[in-house]
């Protein structure tokens, strides 16, 4: 194995224990993710991307639960499986905000309304590191806050979270995981609540703060856009599978599943006039209590084969170095 992965996510299978049955939310998810680099992960709202993360985090809500595999994270101190501890533990939540950061598509979800920004970061600052007195750490979120593009940080570091507009909160939740010098970033859909300008000005900070602190990070999007933007590697999810991964060249110049390729198609294009609508995925999600027979994809496929995609489940196969898909165009029949 290389030395320079940092996460190894081996057949992580992620369920929800309902009234109305078990949603199989991430069902036998591999990956990897390597020191420095931005592994996208994309799909559909409902596919299982944001489990996967919050699954890594040990956040999961009550009735979720690892049921199977391992998240290795490879830390100073040797690996450790993150899938194995207690979501109480004080190993995860020494990995919480330290090893690992996440920001949210709705900083309000991680900021608190009746604290000012600065006495947040400042509190994850005392948390995390030791020796440090409070106007270090005072020192620091100003200088944190600087660093993440917000004007007047000396002033601004006493301001409640509701005084802050979206990008500037978006910012503040940025300088927030950053104060510990994470491994890696989490960020999940950091800009869908943004307007266009200030949504490229955040992808920008995050770039730039990633090669800066040399972090990896996991960018989980329903856009992609952001992926070709953002992305070293990509995985693209479909109801709780990962259905085709490559270096992200490989996903834009030579998709393989018909999935990615439909996504592709829903995009629009720089430079191209686009006549009359984008094309749209066929069909509907399927019902997540009732998942369908072999090939989950099979209901909205242009090239389900009958009695083949609907039998069995497709397995993985390599077609490049590096790029897998999972689909009987490509073997495994
Ligand atoms: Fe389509 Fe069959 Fe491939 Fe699934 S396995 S994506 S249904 S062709």
């Amino acid at each position: 194995m290389s030395n320079n992965v940092l996460l190894e996510v081996k057949n992580l299978k992620t369920y929800f224990f309902l009234d109305e049955g078990v949603v199989k939310a991430v069902d036998g998810v591999n990956f990897k993710i390597e020191k420095g680099k931005t592994f996208g992960v994309v799909g559909e709202s409902g596919c299982g991307k944001s489990i996967t993360a919050h699954s890594i985090l040990q956040i999961l809500p009550p009735r979720g639960k690892i049921v199977e595999g391992e998240i290795i994270l490879h830390t100073e101190n040797g690996p450790v499986d993150l899938a194995k501890l207690n979501s109480t533990s004080q190993e995860i939540r020494d990995i919480r905000g330290k090893e690992i950061a996440m920001v949210f598509q709705e900083p309000m979800t991680a900021l608190a309304p009746v604290y000012t920004i600065g006495n947040q970061i400042m509190e994850a600052i005392l948390l995390h590191q030791k020796n440090v007195t409070k106007e270090q750490a005072k020192k620091r979120a100003i200088d944190l806050l600087g660093r993440v593009g917000i004007p007047n940080p000396e002033k601004r570091v006493d301001a409640y979270p509701f005084e802050l507009s979206g990008g500037m909160r978006q910012r503040a939740m940025i300088a927030m995981a950053m104060s510990s010098n994470p491994s890696l970033l989490i960020a999940d859909e950091p800009t869908t609540a943004l307007d266009v300008t200030i949504q490229a000005q955040i992808l920008d900070l995050i770039k730039n703060l990633q090669k800066e602190m040399g972090m990896a990070t996991m960018l989980i999007t329903h856009n992609m856009g952001v992926v070709a933007e953002m992305a070293d590697d990509v995985a693209v999810m479909y109801l709780g599978k990962i259905v085709e991964s490559a270096p992200v060249d490989e996903i834009f110049y030579n998709p393989k599943h018909p999935y990615t390729v439909a996504l592709l198609k829903s995009i629009p294009k720089v430079g191209k006039k686009v006549k009359g609508r984008l094309e749209s995925i066929e069909g509907m999600v399927p019902d997540p209590y009732n998942l369908p027979t072999g090939c989950r994809f099979h209901t909205r496929c242009p090239s389900y084969m009958k009695g083949i995609c609907d039998k069995e489940e497709p397995p993985e196969i390599e077609i490049n170095t590096g790029h897998k898909v999972s689909c009987f165009l490509y073997g495994g029949r």
